[in-house]
C-alpha cells in the first residue's frame, strides 16, 4: 500500500517510525513532514490545509490510504473535501469528517453533545454577544474558580482560569468582543474540577473502537508544573493511578456512550478520539474531546503497541475493528520533549542539532526540525522528543531524561522532572 501521512510534529515522527515497520506498507510520503520522517518515507513539502495539493500528491504517487495526524485539516473538511471528489472518493480518510472533527472545533458543541447522552462533565452555559449580559450575571453568582473556553481552536490558548468574578467578568467581555476572533464568538463558561489529569484514545471505525494504552501528559514549560501552558512536555504510559477499575468506569462511562452517542447523532466517526479526563477523587470527568492522538502522548502510546499500525487502519476504513484483538506491551514508556530556549514565547530557530547518535536507550521522534546541508537544525518550539520503553516507571523516566541530556543545540531546554510526581 502507499500511504500519504499528514503532519509534521512529533507525533508524526512517531506514525511515520510505526507506519514504516509495516509490511503492508510499500511506500510512505508524509506532507510536509519534518528533519526526521524523511528516514522512514519521502517528506513532501506540502501544506496540511492545502487541499487541492494534497489531491495531487495522492493521485501522482497512487495513494491507498491518507492519515490525518493533526486537527486543523480534519477540522477544515479534509475526509469531506476526498468523499465530494470522484478521482479520490475511494482513498480511505483515517481522521473523521467535519461533522465528527467538530467534537474537538467546537466546545459548545462537545458540551451539548455530553450532555445530551449524560456523559460526565463540568457543568457549564455558552454565551454569545448577543447573550453578554446575561454571561455577566451568570459569573456574579458563579463559584470560584471559574472556567472560560473560546468555543473554537485557539492553539491551546483558549482556556482562561479566573480565581475573581471581576476578572472572569472582564474577560468574558474580552473574548465576545473578538480577543480570540471567530474562535471566541461563542463562549463557554464551565465550573472548575480539581483532580489530577489523563488523556485516554480510541481507534473507531464508526460501529467499534479499540481502547489504546492511556496516558499523561505535562503542559507546563516549568518543573514542577509551573509556568506558561506549552503544547506538552512530556508523556508517560501507561498512568499508574489508572487502575483497572478506574479505566472499566471510563470505558462505562464515557466511551462507550460516546461512541454510541455519535451513532445515534448520525455522524459516521473514522479515526481516533483523544478524551481529556480529569479524576476528581475516584471518578472520572471529560474535560475535552480531541479527533486526533494527541502530542507528546502519541510517543509514548504507539510504541507500546505491539500490532501492526497499518492493520489497524485497515480494519477501520473496512468497519472491521471488531476483528482486531489490540497488543499492548507491558513495557513503560516515558517521553521528554526538549524545546527551543524561550519556548512556548519568542523562540529562535535554525540552531544547528547534534547527540543523536548517542542516545542510549531511546527514540528520538523529530518535531521542530528540518535538515539543510545534511545538518538537522532546529525550526519549532518543541524541537525532537525522546522517548524510552523500559520494564519500569523509574528506568524509563531516568533513561529517557539521560538521554535527552545526550541532545544538543543552542538554547535548548527540557523539563527534569517529567513522570516523576507518579513514581
Ligand atoms: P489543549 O491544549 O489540550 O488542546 P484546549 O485549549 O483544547 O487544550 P482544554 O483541554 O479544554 O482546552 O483545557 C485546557 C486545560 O485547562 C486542561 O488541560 C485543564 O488543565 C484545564 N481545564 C479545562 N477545563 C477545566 C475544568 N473544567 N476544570 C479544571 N481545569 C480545566
Amino acid at each position: 500500500m502507499n500511504i500519504l501521512l499528514l503532519g509534521s510534529g512529533g507525533r508524526e515522527s512517531t506514525f511515520a517510525w510505526k507506519i514504516s515497520q509495516s509490511s503492508l506498507c510499500d511506500k510512505l510520503i508524509i506532507a510536509p513532514g519534518n528533519g526526521g520522517t524523511g528516514t522512514y518515507g519521502t517528506n513532501i513539502n506540502v501544506s496540511v490545509n492545502d487541499f487541492d495539493a494534497i489531491k495531487k500528491i495522492v493521485l501522482a504517487e497512487n495513494i491507498d490510504m491518507v492519515v490525518v495526524g493533526p486537527e486543523e485539516p480534519l477540522v477544515n473538511g479534509i475526509h469531506d473535501f476526498f468523499l465530494n471528489d470522484s478521482t479520490i472518493a475511494h482513498v480511505p480518510v483515517i481522521g473523521p469528517k467535519k461533522e465528527g472533527a467538530i467534537l474537538e472545533g467546537s466546545k459548545d458543541f462537545s458540551k451539548q453533545f455530553m450532555q445530551r447522552h449524560n456523559i460526565p462533565t463540568a457543568a457549564s452555559r455558552s454565551f454569545t454577544p448577543e447573550t453578554l449580559e446575561d454571561g455577566l450575571a451568570y459569573l456574579q453568582d458563579h463559584a470560584l474558580p471559574v472556567v472560560l473556553k473560546a468555543d473554537g481552536l485557539a492553539a491551546g490558548k483558549g482556556v482562561l482560569i479566573c480565581t475573581e468574578t471581576i476578572e472572569a467578568q472582564e474577560e468574558l467581555k474580552l473574548m465576545l468582543g473578538g480577543k480570540f476572533g471567530a474562535a471566541g464568538a461563542t463562549v463557554v463558561i464551565e465550573e472548575f474540577l480539581s483532580g489530577i489529569e489523563l488523556s485516554v484514545f480510541v481507534l473507531t471505525d464508526g460501529e467499534n473502537y479499540i481502547t489504546l494504552p492511556e496516558a499523561k501528559d505535562y503542559k507546563r514549560i516549568g518543573q514542577g508544573d509551573t509556568g506558561l501552558n506549552t503544547g506538552g512536555m512530556g508523556s508517560v504510559s501507561p498512568v499508574p493511578f489508572a487502575t483497572k477499575e478506574f479505566l472499566d468506569k471510563i470505558d462505562e462511562r464515557i466511551i462507550k456512550p460516546t461512541v454510541n452517542g455519535l451513532k445515534a447523532d448520525g455522524i459516521d466517526y473514522t479515526g481516533f478520539i483523544f478524551f481529556g479526563l480529569i479524576k476528581v477523587g475516584e471518578e472520572p470527568y471529560v474535560i475535552e474531546y480531541n479527533a486526533r492522538m494527541g502530542d507528546p502522548e502519541t510517543e509514548s502510546v504507539i510504541p507500546r503497541i505491539k500490532n501492526d499500525l497499518v492493520e489497524l487502519f485497515v480494519a477501520t476504513s473496512k468497519k472491521q475493528l471488531n476483528q482486531v484483538r489490540l497488543e499492548v506491551s507491558e513495557e513503560v514508556a516515558a517521553t521528554v520533549m526538549i524545546v527551543a530556549g524561550g519556548y512556548p514565547g519568542e523562540y529562535l530557530k535554525g540552531k544547528a542539532m547534534s547527540g543523536i547518535e548517542n542516545l542510549r536507550h531511546s527514540y528520538a521522534f523529530h518535531a521542530g526540525t528540518l535538515i539543510e546541508n545534511d545538518v538537522v537544525k532546529t525550526n519549532g518550539g518543541r524541537v525532537i522528543a525522546i522517548t524510552s520503553l523500559q520494564k519500569d516507571l523509574f528506568t524509563a523516566l531516568q533513561s529517557a531524561t539521560a538521554d535527552a541530556g545526550r541532545i544538543y543545540f543552542d538554547g535548548k531546554y527540557f523539563r527534569e522532572d517529567i513522570g516523576f510526581d507518579l513514581v
